[in-house]
């Protein structure tokens, strides 16, 4: 434990002197970097996306969104309860999948979806005449039919009930076998996931009612490949087996790392598995969560904004190789974050 904490404060100060300051812009180093100070700073390198972009080498986080149109699109399904009218945006709902749902009609208040023995409330994201809400289906999802109600109440008070099907299709996950390296085998037990997934799911058990992104919907938080998949079952030294609850990205160590979007910063911290670790609070139940970092540069509690520079990238935690990892939690499941980030979001 000692050889390897040297090893990572003596990888920590080198990545400080050689790589943070070369790699950021003149006018970011004014800012945090310039004390030189091996802390994790909690002021924010950068307010846009733009000025926080490294000067040379690194590849550069993007500013744009991986897809997604812009207006609203057109209801795959819609139900209609009398006076209120459910629209289904989407064909079918994978396992580790998000979908969106409408609810309109004159008078309508408020509206909650029940489905998969959960709630899940709608939200005013736009101001457009329509409440919204994510449906989620949990990556162990049987694949098969389930009804949604959805409880609508008018602002005269009455109240209607409008139900659907939807279907949850198996996700096709692959499947790959990892070694993880003697000095972290502890690491593969299973009740240490078990502990971390206790400590990740307080963390996202709560609803706040602020809406994080915009209409770039979630930006890929450094701009490299993706490699290894969300929802891959893993096989940890020929024993163990976990599922891989976000995606990775390539990087080296030292890459700044940025919010997708914009929210508080729910958990900034060490855990086991993900290392030095970050989660953001988007509202309305959806989380983005970044392992593995070198270094953290935001605390519990502070407001981040979507290009925002949150940490470093690293080897922390349960990791073969530096490398970004990359999630999202919705509703208290694990989806499929690339997916999202490319998915139109009300
Ligand atoms: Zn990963």
């Amino acid at each position: 434990m000692r050889n390897r904490s040297l090893l990572l404060s003596s990888a920590f100060l080198l990545l400080m002197v050689l790589g943070v300051f070369a790699l950021l812009p003149a006018a970011a180093q004014g800012t945090t970097f310039a004390t030189n100070t091996p802390e994790p700073s909690t002021s924010e390198v950068s307010p846009t996306p733009e000025a926080a972009l490294p000067t040379n080498g690194t590849p550069q986080p993007t500013t744009e969104p991986t897809a997604g149109p812009p207006g609203r699109p057109t209801a795959r399904e819609t139900v209609s309860g009398g006076r209120a009218t459910l629209e289904i945006m989407f064909e079918r709902l994978p396992q580790g999948g998000v979908g969106v749902v409408s609810v309109s009609g004159d008078g309508v208040e408020s509206a909650s979806a029940r489905f998969i023995n959960r709630n899940m409330p709608f939200f005013d994201a736009r101001g457009d005449g329509y409440l919204y809400a994510l449906l989620t289906a949990n990556i162990e999802q049987s694949a098969r039919a389930y009804p949604l109600e959805v409880a609508v109440t008018f602002a005269d008070g009455e109240t209607e009930t409008v139900t659907a099907e939807i279907t949850v299709t198996g996700g096709g996950f692959i499947s790959s076998a990892f070694t993880v390296p003697d000095d972290r085998l502890y690491l593969i037990d299973p009740e240490v996931e078990r502990a971390e997934f206790a400590r990740l799911a307080a963390v996202f058990d709560n609803f706040t009612d602020a809406r994080g992104w915009d209409e770039r919907g979630f930006l890929l938080p450094i701009a490299s490949a993706l490699t290894a998949p969300f929802g891959e079952v893993r096989v940890l030294n020929d024993t163990v087996q976990t599922r891989h609850t976000g995606w990775d990205l390539r990087a080296t160590v030292g890459v700044p790392v940025m919010a997708s979007a914009g929210g508080t910063v729910a958990f900034a911290g060490l855990m086991d598995i993900r290392g030095n670790y970050v989660v953001i609070d988007h509202g309305h139940g959806v989380y983005t969560g970044y392992a593995h970092f070198s270094q953290i540069h935001v605390t519990r509690g502070q407001e981040v904004t979507a290009g925002q520079v949150i940490g470093v990238t690293g080897d922390t935690g349960r990791s073969s190789g530096p490398h970004l990892h990359w999630e999202m939690n919705v509703n208290g499941d694990w989806v499929d974050v690339a997916n999202v980030s490319r998915m139109w979001l009300p």
